[in-house]
Parts: structure tokens; sequence; C-alpha cells
């Protein structure tokens, strides 16, 4: 942890991770959603049927925007350190997993309807418990009943009792079963972790906000198991390694901050956690939270199963159930904030005239970028045909590329733009003489003549990996 960080969290209530007092801009949040659906990011689920509620699809854009968000998590948690390994475990759970964890009691929203316009809300999330913000209907709610969020489903031809399965409405849950085996085959010994990536499932009362919350979504989660003693330390570093790996990859620190949650506000078995937020168009919201889980996930497993789970220290002699901490962050929800944080629009000089033209601009870190590179032949004649195929062959293996070949230049530059390529390769009628293209940057929209020889380390250079 950096000594800056460290100092901030010391101190942290709420603690802006910049130092302007950054204002949500309400406008943004329609200028995403439409210029995700235009150019290729999110599609409506099933929109050939009207669409099914608040389920969205990835499309070619979207798909690669957010594997490149999974890749930089786990880039990131395993690749690059010694004390974190991988796993990726059933989505489809029994039951007693969710009666150990909790969740079958616990895992529970209160839904309130309201008698005057048949709206159903979470009480939790209303701004004002009496009023109802669809119909403005005062003391119109009915009695909060608890619903629980899993989904349900059977394994096997027949439905009933004793065939019941749940899809996960986390991933955590198939880390701490795991605990055991990891242990015994990873040769690790806390602190240690066990990262996961994937798919969870919650029926929630109220979707909402674009994929902000879905009954279906992705998660990137760590389960950071620690000798007991350790635990406050580790929670502290976890904290600020999490602020900090949204900032590196680009999200403004002043959009970023992190929130302790109020005694109220925590989970029985959570002596702390902290919420990573980030400035939605909306306000300051939940993007992921590390909670310092004490021993509770595995005790209880350990309870129920009957096995033991614990960490014996030959070295000491010492026997113990590590303590968890746990950074949970949403894959879907991260990939909105990183479009929302890279949305820009400016007005440009348009060649060869006086006045400018608006250009809206996705100014991703490269890594999150979809693709890298856009190879672009000036024209679609087959004499530059050829050599733009070959230009794009040579850098496939390295990035992932975009081939366009029809209209304008200029427009087809635009259109990456909104795509947040950082650079686009030209092949021009010059490219045939002298084996040369043109390179032009996203940002600065400066263009520089690059030998094809050199082209690959040129870019490799620029994109920094
Ligand atoms: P909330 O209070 O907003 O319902 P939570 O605190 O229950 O969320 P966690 O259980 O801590 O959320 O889940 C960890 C992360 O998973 C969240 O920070 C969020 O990024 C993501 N996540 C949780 N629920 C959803 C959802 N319905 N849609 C999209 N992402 C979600």
């Amino acid at each position: 942890m950096s000594d800056a960080a460290s100092a901030e969290l010391s101190t942290a209530e709420t603690t802006p991770s910049g130092g302007g007092a950054a204002e949500p801009d309400p406008s943004l949040f329609d200028k995403v959603v439409n210029l995700c659906r235009r150019r290729g990011f999110v599609f409506p689920s099933a929109e050939i049927y009207g669409g099914f509620r608040s389920t969205y699809d990835y499309g070619p854009v979207g798909v690669l925007l957010l594997r490149n968000v999974k890749d930089a998590w786990w880039r990131s948690m395993v690749q690059l350190r010694h004390d974190i390994v991988g796993l990726d475990a059933a989505i489809l759970t029994p039951p007693a997993v969710w009666e150990a964890s909790g969740h079958l009691q616990n895992f529970t929203d209160p839904l309130v309807d309201c008698r005057n316009c048949r709206e159903r809300f979470r009480e939790d999330k209303l701004d004002d418990p009496r009023v109802c913000p669809n119909c403005g209907a005062r003391d119109s709610f009915t009695e909060a009943r608890q619903f629980n969020l899993m989904f349900k489903t059977y394994a096997g031809p027949v439905e009933g009792a004793g065939h019941e399965v749940y899809l996960r409405p986390e991933t955590a849950q198939g880390m701490f079963v795991n605990f055991r085996n990891v242990l015994e085959t990873a040769r690790k010994r806390p602190p240690f972790g066990i990262a996961q990536v994937g798919k969870s499932f919650r029926n929630e009362i109220t979707t909402g906000n674009f994929v902000f919350r879905t009954r279906e979504f992705e998660q990137m989660e760590l389960e950071y198991f620690v000798p007991p003693e350790e635990a406050d330390t580790w929670f502290e570093h976890w904290c600020a390694e999490r602020l900090n790996w949204y900032r590196e990859l680009g999200i403004p620190a002043e959009k970023l901050r992190l929130r302790a949650h109020t005694p109220e506000e925590l989970s029985h078995y959570s002596s702390a956690t902290s919420d990573v937020e980030f400035l939605f168009p909306w306000g300051w919201d939940e993007l992921e939270g590390i909670a310092n889980r004490g021993d509770y996930d595995l005790r209880r497993h350990q309870e129920f199963s009957g096995e033991k789970l614990e960490y014996f220290d030959q070295a000491t002699g010492r026997r113990y159930v590590p303590h968890v901490i746990e950074p949970a962050a949403g894959a879907t929800r991260a990939a909105m904030a990183f479009l929302m944080a890279a949305y820009d629009e400016e007005e440009v000089a348009r060649e060869g005239q006086g006045q400018g033209e608006m250009r809206t601009v996705l100014r991703f870190h490269p890594r999150i970028a979809p693709y890298k590179v856009a190879v672009l032949p000036l024209s679609k004649k087959p004499e530059l045909q050829e050599p733009a195929r070959e230009v794009l062959s040579l850098l496939q293996p390295h990035f992932m590329c975009d081939y366009d070949e029809t209209q304008a230049i200029g427009r087809r530059y635009r259109r990456q733009d909104e795509l947040g390529t950082p650079f686009c390769v030209t092949v021009d009628f010059d490219t045939l003489e002298d084996r040369a293209v043109t390179v032009r940057d996203r940002d600065s929209m400066a263009q520089d003549r690059v030998p094809i020889a050199e082209l690959v380390d040129h870019l490799h250079d620029r994109l920094g990996f």
C-alpha cells in the first residue's frame, strides 16, 4: 500500500480519492446508453421479441470491453501475484451450501407494493419510505415482506422437494467450499487468496439504470484467507489496492471514493466493510464492496458439512480457521463505469474548413479499449485493399484489431473514436511507394508516418504493453 493511500484510508469515513468535488452529470446516462446501442456495445436481450426486462446482451464491441475488464482484474489479482490462485466453480449449487452460508434464510430484500399504482419497490432503496416514487401517493405502501433473491430450479426431470438447486447469487461460496481442495493442491498458506470471475443471478425486485442492476450479471470476487490477527491490516491493504485498480485503468480520481459502512449497514458477521463508489450520472453508487468477514464463512461450512476447514501451521503447531477479506466487484457494473468515465465530447476543427464539429470519443485506457487498433485503407480500391489486409494480418497476432474500408475516412475515424480505439492505421497510395502507414492517435488526433516494418513495436510502445 502506498503511503498516500494508507494515509487516506486511516482517515476514511467517506474519502473522495481525488481533490475536487465532482458533480454528477445526469445527461450522460442517455448519451452512453444510446451509444452502446448504436455502436454494438449492449443490446436489449431478445429484442426481436420486444426485449426481456432488464436483461442485456453484449454485442461485438461490448463483449470485448467486458472481457478486457475481467482480464485486467485477473491480471492484477492472479497473474501478477504469487499468493492468489484462480477457480471456476459451478453455477448450479445444492441447497446445503446456501443453508450454511445463510442465504436461504437471510438473502432477502424488503418488498413493498404501492396500493395506489401497484408498483413494487425495495423498501430500503426508497428516498422517502412514506412516499411512492412512481405516483406520489403518501402512506400507500403495504407492510414490507421479505423476498428471497435466489433463483430456484430443479436438477433432473423430476420437479419438487429434494430436487431443488439454486443459481448462485454470488461466486464467493464456490471458493469457501473449495477452501480445503485449494489448500491441499496449490501449496499455499495464509495469507493467500482464491479468485473467481463468473455469472451470478439475483431475482432483484427493482432492476434498472441500464446494466447497473440486472438479474443476471458477472462478478469478480476474491476471498483472501489470513491469520486472524492480520485481518485488519489486510482489510486496509485491499481497500487501497482496489481503489487504485480503477484509477490505474483510467477512471479519474475525483469520480472514485471509498465509503465505509456505518455500523447499522454492516452485516452481522462483518467487522468492517467499505465500498468503492463511482460518480454515476445519478450520483455516488457502489462498484465494489470490500468486507472483513472474520471466520464466519469457513466456520459455518465447517459446522454444516462436518468437515474441518482449518489451516495447520506445521512450523508453529498452531491450528486455526483463517479470517477472510473479500473484495467483491461487479464486472458488468464496472464495464458501465468505464464507459461513463471514458465518454467525452469535444469540438474539433474540420479539415480545410473554418467551422468546427463535435466529436464523441471514448477515452478508454488502452487495456480496457475493445479494439487496440483499426486498420483503414484510405479507399476501397483493390490496390489499397491488398496492402491493408497485409497490415491487418501483421497486427492481428498482437492486438485486437478492427478493419473497415467503407465510407469516407473522416467518418471512419469518428466511428473508431466512438468505439474508443486508441490507434487508427491508415494505408494510402503513398504506402505503395514508401512501405509506411499513418498512425492516428485517438486523443490528440495527431498523425505519424511509421514504416510497416516498425509498426508492431511502435504500437506496443505507445499502448504500453
Ligand atoms: P446492492 O446493495 O446494490 O444490492 P450488494 O451490496 O448486495 O449490492 P454485493 O453482494 O456486495 O452487492 O456484490 C458485489 C458486487 O457485485 C457489487 O458491488 C456489484 O458491483 C455487483 N452486483 C451485485 N448485484 C448486482 C446486480 N444485480 N447487477 C449488477 N451487478 C451487481
